[in-house]
This record gives structure tokens, C-alpha cells and sequence, in this order.
């Protein structure tokens, strides 16, 4: 699970760097068209030090106005909450992942897309965010899985208040934590690609230290207890053996079902992964291993992709 905000304190640079060219959250944020299509975040714009209109990114009810102006503004999402407490995702970065998907599945040529493109989203979030992106960009169809029902419910709700979602989106319950595809995926389904954004710490103690760091550093102020102050129930901050032992259970896992995605793919936050993860690939036998990196501003991320299909591109 990578960052719950922008990190943009900066004023949003022109454009910001590093994101994908299509990328629609590349340009700097015109607050003035954002608050006309959800006027509740006007309450939440002001200058920041340097002088750009910006929005308190350590405040959640910015954070989500700005999500809401973002999605409503881009795609006419008319609905997009989260439950107190569940993650506010950064809109730019989720996007990109969806991008970079895209340009894996071509092969770097025009991107495919419509209801034919099947991606298995797992761990979805109450936010349903990548299903809402990659539908609303690309027409994609998605099954999302989540093992919270408090987001899985959430989840659905976002799906059916919203026109046109309901025939791209499908919520699935996954009700074991340790498991990725089993009691998701049906018998001979096949997915173009998985994707993941996989809970991040070990331990409930460390995903609240890390919460506190980060409201720390947004805000500039101590916070006063360890509230997960912008989003992020325990489910979705961490899991046993954190990042690295959520994707190499995922390895493991798609090596039992080979066939059922064409790409297997997942965020992997910390570099330090990737050279275990890596090793784990070539045991499990994989016919092909991607690392696509990614970046916003200062903030790197990248996904992991492999396959177990030789030419699996295209
Ligand atoms: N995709 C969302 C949420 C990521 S947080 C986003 O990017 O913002 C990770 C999510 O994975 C949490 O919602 C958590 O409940 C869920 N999760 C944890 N283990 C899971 C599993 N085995 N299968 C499906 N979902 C899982």
C-alpha cells in the first residue's frame, strides 16, 4: 500500500514529474474549474507558502473534496466517498499504474480498450479506486477483490450510485487474508492482468508510526494521538509479513493458476523488494519479469509484473 496522499505541499508544479503522458493529473490542479464541478472544496483552497492555491493535504475532508472534484471533473463520477477511516488514495499516482498497465497489455502501441480488457483488481479498498479509473479511461472490465467488508460493501455501493460502472464492475469478497485468487476467481476464468496496491507494514504498531510520520511531515504539527489521521484501517496498512510477504504469497499463488492472467502484476513500494521478489519469480518459474518504475515528483513507486506465458505481449 503506497501513500494515502499527493504529497503535493509544493503547489503543484507544471506538469508534475514523472507521471505517465496520459497521465490526466499530469497539469497543475485549476481550482477554479475543480470547485465549480464540487463546490464543497472551495471551503478547502487557500495559498499555500508559495503562494499557488493549494488544499491542506493532512486535512482528510480536503483530501476528499479534492478526490471528489478530481473524479467528478475527469470522468463525471458523481459519487466517491470513503468511510471514515478507510484510505483517500492520491488520484495521479493510482492513475498511473493504470497506464502503465495499459501499456504493458500492448506492448507500448495503442492501448487496448472497452469491456473485452479483464483486470482482477485485488484488494480493492473501500475506494474501489483502479476499477474506477481503468473503467471510466479505458471501458475496461474489472473484478475487484476485498477481504474487509466494511470496503467491500463500500466498495459496491460506489459501483451501483454510479451510471455506467455497474456493468464494468464487479465486487468479490475474498475471505481469507492469505489467499490472492482462490475463492475469487471462478473456474476457468481468464484476466488480460491482476493488479494489487498490497497492504504495506507487518504489524498494526508500525502502520500507525508510519501515519503519524507522515501526518507529521504533511502538517508540520505532532499529532496528538495515533489516529491514521488521513485513511487507513489496519486491513488495509498491513498484513502478515507486510509487502514482501503479501506479494511473495502472490507469487507463489499465480504459479498454481498460470493461465488465468496473461500479466500478473503489483505495486511494490519499497526498492528492497524487488531483488527477493525477483528471486522468488525465477523459482516459481516465471517466463518473464517486468519492473516498471514509476514516480511522483520525489516519491518512486513501481509495479512488478510477470507472466508465465512466453510472449505473453500484444
Ligand atoms: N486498492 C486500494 C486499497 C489498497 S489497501 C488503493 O490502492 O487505495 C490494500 C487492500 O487489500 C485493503 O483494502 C485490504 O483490506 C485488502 N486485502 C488484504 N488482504 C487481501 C487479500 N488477501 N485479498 C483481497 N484483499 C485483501
Amino acid at each position: 500500500m503506497t501513500d494515502t496522499t499527493d504529497n503535493d505541499t509544493s503547489g503543484a508544479k507544471e506538469p508534475k514529474q514523472g507521471l505517465h503522458p496520459r497521465n490526466r493529473f499530469r497539469t497543475r490542479y485549476d481550482f477554479a474549474q475543480l470547485t465549480k464541478a464540487c463546490p464543497a472544496l472551495a471551503a478547502f483552497v487557500s495559498p499555500n507558502a508559495h503562494g499557488d492555491e493549494s488544499v491542506d493535504y493532512a486535512n482528510p475532508a480536503a483530501v476528499l473534496a479534492l478526490n471528489q472534484a478530481l473524479l467528478k471533473q475527469a470522468y463525471g463520477l458523481q459519487h466517491w466517498e470513503v468511510p471514515p477511516g478507510h484510505l483517500y488514495p492520491p488520484i495521479p499516482g493510482r492513475s498511473d499504474y493504470i497506464h502503465h498497465l495499459a501499456d504493458l497489455l500492448s506492448g507500448g502501441t495503442t492501448p487496448p480498450k472497452g469491456r473485452c480488457v479483464r483486470i482482477l483488481d485485488i484488494g480493492t479498498g473501500a475506494n474501489c479506486i483502479y476499477p474506477i479509473i481503468g473503467a471510466s479511461e479505458y471501458g475496461w472490465r474489472f473484478v475487484s477483490t476485498e477481504t474487509d467488508p466494511t470496503a467491500c460493501r463500500w466498495a459496491r455501493k460506489l459501483v451501483v450510485s454510479n451510471k455506467g460502472l455497474s456493468p464494468l464492475i464487479e465486487v468479490r469478497t475474498q475471505t481469507s487474508l492469505n489467499e490472492c485468487f482462490k475463492g475469487v476467481v471462478k473456474p476457468g476464468e481468464v484476466f488480460a492482468a491482476s493488479m494489487c496496491n498490497p497492504p504495506f507494514h507487518s504489524s498494526a504498531a508500525e502502520a500507525a508510526a508510519s501515519s503519524q510520520r507522515k501526518v507529521h511531515h504533511l502538517s508540520g504539527k505532532k499529532p496528538l494521538e495515533p489516529a491514521l489521521n488521513f485513511g487507513g484501517k489496519n486491513g488495509e496498512l498491513w498484513c502478515e509479513g507486510g509487502e514482501l510477504g503479501f506479494v511473495r504469497r502472490m507469487i507463489a499463488q499465480s504459479a498454481e493458476i498460470p493461465g488465468t492472467c496473461r500479466w500478473f502484476t503489483s505495486l511494490v513500494s519499497k526498492s528492497a523488494h524487488l531483488q527477493p521478489l525477483q528471486r522468488y519469480l525465477r523459482q516459481a518459474g516465471a517466463a518473464e519479469v517486468k519492473v516498471i518504475d514509476m514516480a511522483q515528483g520525489q516519491k518512486k513507486s513501481r509495479v512488478l509484473a510477470w507472466t508465465f506465458l512466453t510472449h505473453a505481449e500484444g
